[in-house]
């Protein structure tokens, strides 16, 4: 069980080393690299690995290939022209979170978990 573990955690510090290592490469490349991904429920949009392909500092929604989205995160489907090039970048991330993306779920976990033990205590009296 702990080699399991253990070969979990290295997959998951592998994939999160290299989201890194791209994130850096795409800022350094001029890219805006905006995520709308958020770790809570409700909040933000799209898949983990999705980063804005277009130019930092660009005007308007964020951008990756047919796909857009505001500051919040909530993203459309809003394909361009046939024919014309779709806005990405070289790097494909992976979709495991970020150690704080990670806490900050588990926070909202456990926020959740106490209402409901909460709202079961008050009901069941
Ligand atoms: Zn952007």
């Amino acid at each position: 069980m702990a080699v399991i573990r253990l070969r979990s955690r290295m997959h998951i510090w592998r994939h999160r080393t290299y989201n890194r290592w791209a994130d850096l490469r795409a800022r350094a490349a001029g890219y805006c690299n905006h995520a709308p991904w958020h770790p809570i429920p409700g909040q933000g949009g799209g898949y983990a690995h999705w980063r804005c392909a277009l130019r930092a500092g660009h005007t308007g929604v964020h951008r990756s290939r047919n796909y857009v989205w505001d500051r919040t995160g909530r993203t459309t489907y809003r394909p361009l022209p046939a024919g014309q090039n779709l806005p990405d970048q070289p790097w494909r991330r992976s979709m495991t979170p970020t150690a704080a993306q990670e806490r900050a779920r588990g926070r909202w976990l456990d926020e959740q978990l106490s209402a409901r033990a909460v709202h079961r205590t008050r009901n069941a009296s």
